[in-house]
């Protein structure tokens, strides 16, 4: 791993409502397991029972910690935006008005119902098929509303929170969907992330499975990014090497990190 350029572009700190981690430890933690660079990406999410970054507070402190440890380690600013297509004015006006490396655009909520607190209404009535197909749809809608975004976060992630006896999303169930959300970020030059939460929440491989790698490879897809969703100072970096396996296995030869919301192409 060593000649890798290793990184972890989505961590959570003490500016998530989520989170408690301080961000420089964060950081220490990062340098420690040998990461070459990381995005803070805290939470910004329009529904009202989240609380909302202040990125008044936040923006200086990331560049006055990137600055303290720019000799050990590159440090980006980012946001992890869950989109909805009706929150559209909302989200472009934040992506304007702040200056973001790096946009995670996610679904945590589909329909105005968040997949996490309202998990049994959204999924209720609904047989599997119906409401993954919802999801995608949705999310299709949010790729031609949300315009900022750099790339689509925790891509099957609606299996995390499903309330059947299997929750398993597989590929070939939903290939229409899924080419359609593939191809519309392709012609949007949007990106895709190996997100490798799976691991600390009983899927045991990371977001999005293999198969839908593959396909965005296939499709044309060249934007991938890698990210722990750490929430906590341990997480940080946490099955990284499983992601750049799995990044490999699928033909990529090279890994995307972002500056000014422009992707940026390193060769492994
Ligand atoms: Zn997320
Ligand atoms: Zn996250």
């Amino acid at each position: 791993m060593s000649t890798v350029y290793i990184t972890d572009c989505h961590i959570h700190t003490n500016y998530s409502s989520d989170s408690d981690a301080p961000m420089e430890e964060m950081i220490l933690s990062a340098i420690q397991k040998g990461c070459d660079e990381i995005a803070f990406t805290d939470h910004v999410d329009f529904d009202e029972r989240y609380d909302f970054t202040d990125y008044a507070v936040y923006m200086p402190v990331i560049y006055e910690l990137a600055e303290k440890y720019k000799n050990d380690i590159t440090v980006t600013f980012g946001v992890e935006i869950g989109l909805e297509s009706l929150w559209a004015d909302k989200i472009n006006a934040l992506t304007q008005k702040f200056p973001f490396d790096f946009i995670i655009g996610s679904s945590h909520a589909v329909c105005t119902k968040d997949l996490y607190f309202d998990r049994n209404e959204f999924f209720s009535g609904k047989t599997k098929t119906e409401a993954y197909n919802t999801y995608w749809d949705e999310m299709l809608k949010n790729i031609g509303a949300c315009r900022d975004f750099c790339v689509y976060g925790h891509l099957d992630f609606v299996s995390r929170y499903g309330t059947y006896d299997d929750n398993t999303l597989r590929y070939e169930d939903y290939a229409d969907k899924i080419d359609a959300v593939l191809k519309a970020l392709i012609e949007n030059g949007k990106g895709i992330e190996i997100n490798t939460s799976g691991f600390r929440y009983g899927i045991n491989t990371v977001y999005p499975s293999i198969d839908i790698l593959n396909r965005y490879k296939q499709l044309g897809g060249e934007i991938v990014t890698i990210g722990s969703d750490a929430h906590f100072v341990k997480d940080v970096a946490d099955h990284i090497g499983c992601a750049y396996d799995m990044l490999f296995e699928a033909g990529y030869s090279h890994i995307t990190v972002f500056r000014h919301r422009k992707p940026k192409f390193i060769k492994l």
